[in-house]
């Protein structure tokens, strides 16, 4: 297929190299100008979409992919599938495609999680939104870029399906965290504390694969000296995004609210910035009690 991959960054890059590798004709654009091994280098966004078979975008927001698809639009062949793989506000994403149908062209909204690692190793989830037609041409990029991919609904589903496990992620570190934190001081062995917890009902992803303590259990960015894995600033994104989503639907969602203060001061007033989203776990450890 002829490939058309903008936004080559931490995660696009490696996704569109996976692409090369597969045997796929790559065309890129970067405003960075970076440049992907065995990609045609394109000059602008407009000129990587022109006679693609299929647009990919990887951006860092809703606003850059709003620009960026107001230029590849016109520029794409009629029936030509654009996919989103960014993590974007639901709107964007229903806007965007919107807008692309009208034009004659499919569209998929196609978030990933697995980070870098993932991106790397061609085995990220895929959690797309948007018509079975367009969701098909996408599928077998999908098994080239990752190893799991689920057709959520229509357009935006993709994104709402991130943003709900991302505020479920949160909530669920931030309550790991906090319990390590109250264990240390209760003079319980974090050690003790895994064996019990990862077998028991309070066991999640948070503590069984990615636990935040260093030392214990299976290697995590605790054992890295917080180094990102996932940056506490990309999941004070996620979850602003799903309060916005919440915001605009009347749902409420108290834990991801808290999850979104407590990443939000993390990030912007202490010294979050640049630490796993684990790193809330020696945040617990300095501090005393906030509430009554
Ligand atoms: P990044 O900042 O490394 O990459 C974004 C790239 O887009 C940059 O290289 C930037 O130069 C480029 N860009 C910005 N504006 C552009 C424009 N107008 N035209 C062309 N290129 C443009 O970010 P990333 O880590 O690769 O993340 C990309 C997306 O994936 C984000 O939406 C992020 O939330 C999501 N995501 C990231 C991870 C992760 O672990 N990094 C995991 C899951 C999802």
């Amino acid at each position: 297929m002829k490939i058309g991959f903008i936004g080559l960054g931490n995660m696009g890059a490696p996704m569109a190299a996976n692409l090369v590798r597969a045997g796929h004709a790559v065309s890129g654009f970067d405003v960075a100008g970076t440049v992907v091994d065995g990609a045609k280098q394109a000059q602008s966004a407009a000129e990587a979409a022109r006679g693609m078979d299929v647009v990919i975008t990887m951006l860092p927001n809703g606003e850059i992919l709003r620009s960026v698809y107001a230029e590849i639009i016109p520029a794409s062949t009629a029936g030509a599938v654009l996919i989103d793989c960014s993590t974007v506000d639901v709107q964007s994403a229903r806007d965007v495609a919107q807008d692309a149908v009208n034009a004659g062209l499919l569209a998929v909204d196609a978030p990933v999680s697995g980070g870098i690692g993932g991106a790397a190793a061609g085995t990220l989830t895929f959690m797309a939104g948007g018509s079975d037609a367009g969701f098909a041409m996408a599928a077998p990029l999908f098994e080239i870029m990752g190893q799991k991919a689920v057709h959520c609904g229509e357009s935006g589903a993709g994104q709402a399906a991130k943003i709900c496990n991302n505020m479920i992620l949160g909530a669920t570190m931030v309550a790991t965290c906090e319990a390590f934190a109250l264990a240390d001081k209760l003079n319980l062995d974090r050690q003790k504390m895994f064996d019990v917890v990862s077998t028991s009902s309070g066991y999640s992803w948070s503590m069984n694969a990615y636990c935040p303590a260093p030392g214990i259990g299976p290697k995590s960015p605790a054992d890295n000296g917080y180094k990102p894995g996932f940056a506490a600033e990309l999941m004070l994104k996620d979850l602003r995004l799903s309060q916005q989503a919440a915001a605009a639907v009347d749902a409420d969602t108290p834990m991801g609210a808290l999850a979104l203060a407590l990443y939000r001061s993390f990030v912007e007033e202490e010294d979050g910035r640049g630490k796993d989203f684990s790193a809330m776990l020696p945040r617990f450890e300095a501090r005393g009690r906030s509430l009554d």
